[in-house]
């Protein structure tokens, strides 16, 4: 038999309870609250490696898992050679970027030349600082980005910001962005793909398409069944099919769940009875 597909999930963290749901919804047993960091899931023929965000591109790379998820900050801090960028997932959106004090005099990234600027991301910054022709120095921290100016450490941070809050409640304020970062789904690049890995980005990618969307059945009757239809909105024609009495038909749409709110109330002034709105599990377009 061959060898289980080991996933590299976070195991805490801003990205693993959404990792975790998003993994479950494309129909992969990850169990919960389990000690053993790596767990296998038998019936699937996979393993499940419960592993530090930060480590994961290393992880992947190395061959210790075959896909995971990770940052996309991450990924280029870490180093993208060898690691494929298969989905990005839409979820963990965050920010990198550079910070002064709010007392500081500079205000522009070219101000920083010659200043000393604490990040724990000292390869993206090096090469932001290098693109933009600024000489300044790296001060590489671990945690706790936001005090090193205060006692003392840089002068400028470059820190991962999604809210802004932290920033605020340190008195920093932002002066430039480095990236823009979400979390995504990593392999491995392989002479001979394991075309397993395909199969699992399918089932990644339908749930993510089908989070947003909603299925619409209504009963329409034939006088009003045109006007009914030029109201669904969307590119794919909707399913049209009739019913067991003749003047009527059900209509059948994909709809996005963000536009029901508008559309409920004028397909029942059209006509339309019976309306049914249900989630979607998958959807491929
Ligand atoms: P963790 O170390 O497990 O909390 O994961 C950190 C990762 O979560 C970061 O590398 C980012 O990819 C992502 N993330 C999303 N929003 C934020 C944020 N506001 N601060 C830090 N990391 C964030």
């Amino acid at each position: 038999m061959t060898a289980p597909l080991r996933i590299a999930v976070p195991s805490k963290g801003r990205l693993a309870a959404a990792t975790t749901q998003l993994l479950r919804d494309a129909g992969i047993a990850v169990p919960g609250d389990d000690r053993r960091l790596l767990v296998p899931v038998e019936e699937q023929n996979m393993e499940i490696l419960l592993a530090r965000t930060d480590d994961i591109p290393t992880l992947i790379r190395d061959g210790a898992a075959d896909i995971g998820v990770a940052g996309g900050n991450q990924l280029l801090e870490h180093g993208s050679a060898g690691i494929e960028l298969l989905t990005e997932l839409g979820f963990g959106a965050c920010r990198l970027v550079l910070a002064v004090p709010n007392a500081s005099s500079i205000t522009t990234k070219e101000q920083l030349a010659g200043a000393r600027i604490a990040t724990s991301h000292p390869n993206v910054l090096a090469n932001y600082l290098d693109a933009n022709g600024i000489v300044a120095s790296i001060v590489t921290l671990s945690g706790s980005i936001e005090l090193a100016p205060t006692i003392g450490a840089a002068d400028a941070i470059c820190d991962l910001v999604s809210t802004g809050e932290t920033l605020r409640q340190n008195s920093l304020r932002a002066i430039g962005e480095v990236l823009r970062s979400q979390a995504v789904l990593l392999a491995r690049i392989q002479a001979t793909p394991d075309p397993r890995i395909a199969v699992l980005q399918t089932a990644v990618e339908s749930v993510l398409a089908a989070r947003p969307k909603r299925y619409l059945m209504l009963n329409a009757p034939d006088v009003a069944l045109e006007a009914i239809i030029a109201l669904l909105p969307g590119l794919d024609a909707p399913t049209i099919l009739p019913l067991a009495r003749s003047d009527m038909h059900a209509v059948h749409a994909v709809v996005d769940a963000a536009d029901l709110p508008r559309l409920l109330h004028p397909l029942k002034e059209a006509g339309a009875s019976g309306l049914l709105v249900l989630p979607i599990e998958h959807l491929i377009p």
